[in-house]
């Protein structure tokens, strides 16, 4: 049997006539750019994050620089956030013409180190920027706590975590606006690329909404340097259709991971996520001792197909050379770059699929384990 890492034609096919009607509507109303599926989509996910707004626009990553530029942040600012990311978060930040600041990730959550956030601080720092990797939610609590100490805004990197709350209240609720990218393999994901900016201020809201349209406040008049950013009105009416589904994808997913979580418990060489309430399970990721490239290679040719998110820390990325920080300055990061695997986990994956995947590790694992893999003499001190 063949694993997939995900699988989105599934869906697709799950949701039937509702969704290819949906699109079908859209096209042959003639409104492509705004409209009722928009409006109707920014209001349902608005309820759903528990936000009085949500802009929707182009994607994840523009929904970050939206965040950022209404909230004045520019040219000599830091923003302080994690190297153990997707490029798009430290991306978005260059954008608007600020500079990224990492510090390390916890090694069991693997989110932004709290307690390092506070030594980051400079005069010039503007922002935190936590990112819910892998749909896990970081502290809020805490995290808000040291921002309203040092004045500081917040802007949630939600991209991986729709669906996802700390202490019961959705993330992307927190900070001054969340961030969240409906692109294809995300928790709640749009036939193509789509994003949507949360807020709770007014005129946040209204100023995220004008630089999305060319900082085109009304017909003609451009009162700021803006994008064409918005969220198409095809992919809005896929999201309407799918928005329903959200709880119960996570749920589904929560499932597996759980399983994952019991049926892996103790394998010799291998580090299982700890979990957390709210977690929405975006990924499940693992954590191979040594040898993480070669163990993945006999993974796929037993025809379990994993991803490696992500094999090269921000910080280390050839476009971020300039900023010169040093390799070994993020030893947290650095490390979990090289031993991190994410098995399948999406809805759809049947039992007996997630069986095949069990099965396989477990085969390999127990086999290997004394003489190959636990060689750094560190396992099991990340795992919670
Ligand atoms: C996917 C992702 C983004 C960017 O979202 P896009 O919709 O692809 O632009 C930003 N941050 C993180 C952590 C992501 O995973």
């Amino acid at each position: 049997m063949q694993v997939p890492p995900f699988s989105l034609s599934q869906q697709i096919s799950d949701l039937g006539t509702d969704l290819e009607e949906a699109v079908l509507q859209v096209l042959r109303s003639g409104q492509y750019i705004g409209g009722a599926a928009v409006k109707a989509f920014e209001d349902a996910f608005s309820t759903c994050v528990e936000t009085s707004h949500a802009v929707g626009c182009n994607s994840g990553t523009d929904a970050l620089i939206l965040g950022l530029r209404a909230l004045d942040i520019g040219p000599g600012d830091e923003v302080i956030t994690c190297s153990f990311s997707f490029f798009a978060t430290a991306e978005a930040i260059s954008a608007v013409g600020a500079t990224p600041v990492f510090v390390d990730v916890d090694p069991t959550t693997y989110l932004i180190d709290l307690d390092q956030i506070e030594a980051a601080i400079t005069p010039t720092t503007k922002a935190l920027m936590p990112v819910h990797l892998f749909g896990r939610p970081v502290d809020m609590t805490r995290l808000m706590a040291i921002a309203k100490a040092h004045h500081l805004n917040v802007v949630e990197d939600c991209a991986q975590a729709t669906g996802a709350r700390w202490n019961g209240q959705p993330v992307g609720s927190f900070g001054d606006v969340g961030c969240f990218s409906f692109f294809p393999t995300k928790n709640l994901g749009a036939a193509g690329d789509g994003g949507a900016a949360t807020t709770n201020d007014a005129g946040i809201a209204q100023t995220m909404r004008e630089l999305a349209v060319h900082g085109m406040p009304e017909r003609y008049l451009h009162t700021a340097l803006g994008y064409n950013s918005r969220l198409d009105a095809m992919q809005a009416a896929v999201l309407n259709v799918k928005l329903p589904r959200l709880t119960g994808w996570v749920e589904r997913r929560a499932e597996i991971a759980a399983r994952y979580r019991e049926q892996l418990a103790d394998l010799p060489g291998l580090c299982l996520p700890s979990t957390e309430l709210g977690h929405s399970w975006n990924q499940f990721v693992v954590r191979i001792n040594s040898a993480r490239d070669d163990f993945r290679q006999i993974l796929q040719d037993r025809g379990v197909s994993t991803i490696i998110y992500y094999p090269i820390p921000i910080h280390s990325q050839p476009a971020y050379a300039h900023l010169g920080q040093a390799e070994g300055s993020l030893p947290i990061t650095e490390q979990l770059c090289q031993q991190v695997l994410s098995l399948p986990i999406f809805p759809e994956l049947s039992d007996q699929q997630q069986q095949t995947v069990i099965a396989t590790l477990q085969k390999l694992l127990r086999v290997q384990a004394p003489t190959q893999l636990p060689r750094n003499g560190n396992q099991g001190r990340m795992v919670a």
